[in-house]
């Protein structure tokens, strides 16, 4: 049997849109053998089943009915992370344009977020109660849905370094209409009335504009090792 690095307990990591968070958490749960919850995911999910019931994103009442009859499910292999909507794999629709759109409204509904943060919580417990660890990305992790974490990371960049960095990943050009919009949806995010994306006050804030994935992923790294997370475990098989 191999022994490796591992991980022991939750890293919570948070974050607007465009500063390598889903890169790196992917990245540091894999690295420690450890599982990974992509929040933005389910909320995602969640905005597709409205689109898809032609529901307004913008009618509260409607948009909770219809998230409350649909069957979210998400993996936590860093690997694949797939996210099943009814049971249909639509990992790839919900990053399209009109998701990207439609999240932040139906985001800020408060029973949309209650259901989702208590699906969130029973799948990082399940995986603390085994022993085993597990990366947690969102806007709220650290301050509502594991406010207890022993590692909380909030993430930042500049406005114009996050455009930059989604427009590449997307592959569109016009990086002023990409700005546009994820400065809307921040905005959106961080001044909803529930569970607005902020720091919580024990995170280690962290600032990537100038770092690429690699810094980032060492630094997440040793904060998890300075906090005692990281474990030597028997890895493979025998
Ligand atoms: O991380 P990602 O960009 O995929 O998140 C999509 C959207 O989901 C965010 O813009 C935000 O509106 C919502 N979200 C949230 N709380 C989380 C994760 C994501 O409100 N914990």
């Amino acid at each position: 049997m191999r022994q490796g690095d591992g991980l022991r307990g939750i890293v919570a990591v948070d974050g607007p849109a465009g500063t390598g968070k889903s890169t790196v958490t992917r990245r540091l749960a894999a690295l420690l053998g450890a599982r990974y919850l992509d929040t933005g995911a389910m909320y995602r999910a969640a905005a597709l089943g409205v689109l898809r019931a032609g529901v307004d994103p913008a009618e509260p009442t409607a948009v909770s009915e219809v998230v409350a009859r649909r069957h979210i499910e998400v993996g936590t292999d860093p690997a694949t992370s797939r996210v099943l909507l009814d049971g249909e794999d639509v990992s790839r629709e919900i990053r399209g344009p009109a998701v990207t759109t439609a999240v932040s409204p139906v985001s800020a509904v408060s029973p949309v977020r209650e259901l989702l943060v208590a699906q969130q919580r029973r799948i990082i417990s399940d995986v603390t109660a085994a022993g085993g660890g597990i990366v947690v990305e969102g806007r709220d992790i650290g301050t509502v849905v594991v406010p207890d974490a022993p590692l909380k990371v909030f993430l930042t960049a500049t406005a114009a370094q996050r455009a930059a960095r989604r427009a590449a990943q997307d592959g569109v050009d016009d990086v002023a209409e990409v700005r546009r919009a994820v400065e809307r949806r921040d905005r959106s995010d961080s001044t909803r009335a529930t569970s607005p994306m902020r720091a919580a006050a024990d995170a280690v804030e962290l600032d990537t504009t100038a770092l690429d994935a690699d810094a980032v992923l060492s630094r997440l790294h040793e904060l998890a090792i300075a906090r005692g997370l990281v474990v030597l475990v028997a890895r493979g098989r025998t």
